[in-house]
């Protein structure tokens, strides 16, 4: 028996994989990684595979990066974990000046945690809170946009919107209030995504005009959807909404865990909108996808509602017992440096555009219903009938068969229901964009051509 199919057997006999239906794997393979180097993972028969999605929006610098490899390694040797309560070092003091300098401004305190969702139960916690020690105890609600996704415990499930992860969970979750997302695939013909996101804001000023003085903060993903099929909105939504949460006395809470570090062409996708959130909430990218970290970057004003004399009872008593790990700030401290000394923000201008470039064939294909972009996130979305926007029943699992013909040829590409994308590791080269292209072009020609 191949050593591939040995580990998948062991695999199947004790993990229960995230996301998935364990039935697929009848006749679907989990594939295991031996190794992996730049943007390449290679299993155990010498296959390799493109990481398109860099595993799951993780990856910045590419698999086993040298200079976060030795930077982690050093850090390894002198200390790898201590409790953050009551103690701190020196990877996590330099971590959070960093991110006071590189958020935007306002943004001064940071609070962490240890992956996405803990990092938006936080951001929850802390604007309720807030309110509450200011004597706003009414304030107990969260506006969210349709087609949301804020990772999967249940407060961030709350305030997410997509069914698929959500429905079954329903009589568990707390009540939020969804205001139809500004998502530009849903505007009219003949008009400009600036134009639709400026028209849906009409929404949210209604849901404030009735709501603020029960609601602690809106929630959204700043200018990409990523888990909602990569829906994508103009950041002048963003400008409305940071000038009406100021009117209404809401927080703004920016879930930039995806879009975060350079995704959307800049450092952070507020920053399209020159705007700053009161709070900012950050993960995937922040370890260069080492190892997981979050935070919750908040503003000194919301920092100052919590502190008092401590029999005041006051406090924010949120914790996690791997808080602030010492070898993920070693490996956010190098992927920062990566950042500075290799101008990635101006060097991925050249990447997006050979992403498009690569794909632009697909303009004219008969079930494509649209290719989009911010930055290096590009999305192409399959469709059954491009005139009358059926979409293809779900049950067909279009996107799946693209998934299979990536692996057959190389390439680990995730489609989101009938939405193929890209996020890769900012280290492809422009060979390798056209290789990930050609095999999600014939992906999707093979994926729809029976219909
Ligand atoms: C992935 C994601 C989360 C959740 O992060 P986890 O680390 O998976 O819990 C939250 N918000 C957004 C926008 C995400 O993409």
């Amino acid at each position: 028996m191949s050593l591939n199919k040995t580990l998948f057997d062991r695999d199947l006999a004790h993990l229960w994989h995230p996301c998935t239906q364990m039935k697929d794997h009848e006749w679907l393979p989990v594939v295991p990684i031996k190794s992996g180097k730049g943007v390449w993972l290679e299993d155990f028969e010498g296959k390799r595979y493109l990481d398109a999605i860099s595993s799951w929006w993780v990856n910045l610098f590419g698999h086993s990066n040298p200079y976060i490899n030795s930077k982690i390694k050093a850090q390894l040797d002198s200390l790898e974990h201590v409790i953050l309560a009551g103690f701190t070092h020196e990877p996590i003091i330099e971590l959070s000046e960093r991110l006071a300098q590189i958020t935007p401004p306002g943004l001064e305190k940071c609070f962490y945690a240890d992956n996405g969702s803990s990092a938006i139960e936080a951001a929850l916690k802390m604007s309720y809170h807030y309110w509450r020690n200011k004597g706003q105890t009414n304030k107990t609600k969260f506006i969210t946009l349709g087609n949301s996704y804020h990772g999967e415990t249940l407060g961030a499930l709350a305030i997410g919107d997509v069914a698929l992860y959500k429905e079954t969970y329903a009589p568990l979750l707390m009540q939020t209030i969804t205001v139809p997302s500004p998502d530009c695939y849903e505007r009219e013909p003949g008009s400009s995504c600036k134009e639709h996101s400026e028209k849906m804001f009409a929404h949210m000023r209604d849901a404030l005009e009735q709501h603020a003085g029960e609601t602690c903060a809106v929630f959204v993903e700043p200018l990409v959807q990523c888990a909602g099929n990569m829906r994508m909105y103009d950041p002048v939504y963003l400008e409305l909404l940071r000038k009406a949460c100021d009117e209404f006395n809401v927080h703004l809470i920016a879930d930039e865990i995806a879009v975060g570090f350079g995704r959307t062409g800049s450092m952070f996708a507020c920053e399209q909108a020159s705007i700053s959130p009161d709070i900012m909430c950050l993960s995937k990218g922040i370890t260069g996808g080492y190892l997981p970290l979050s935070v919750a970057v908040t503003t000194d004003e919301i920092y100052q509602a919590f502190y008092d004399d401590y029999t005041n009872l006051n406090a924010f008593l949120h914790s996690h017992s791997y808080t602030g790990n010492a070898l993920a700030c070693s490996a956010a401290l190098a992927t920062f440096e990566l950042f500075d000394n290799n101008d990635i923000i101006n060097s991925n201008k050249k990447l997006s555009k050979k992403l498009y470039e690569s794909v632009a064939t697909l303009e004219d294909h008969a079930h494509v219903a649209e290719i989009r972009q911010t930055g290096m996130i590009l999305a192409i979305e399959m469709i059954k009938n491009k005139a009358t926007r059926e979409v293809y029943p779900w049950q067909e699992r279009r996107g799946l068969k693209v998934y299979q013909h990536g692996l057959a040829n190389g390439v680990l590409l995730r489609p989101l229901g009938n939405v193929t994308y890209f996020m890769p590791p900012y280290v492809i080269t422009e060979e390798e964009i056209e290789l990930m292209a050609k095999v999600a072009i014939d992906g999707i020609q093979l994926a729809t051509q029976d219909s």
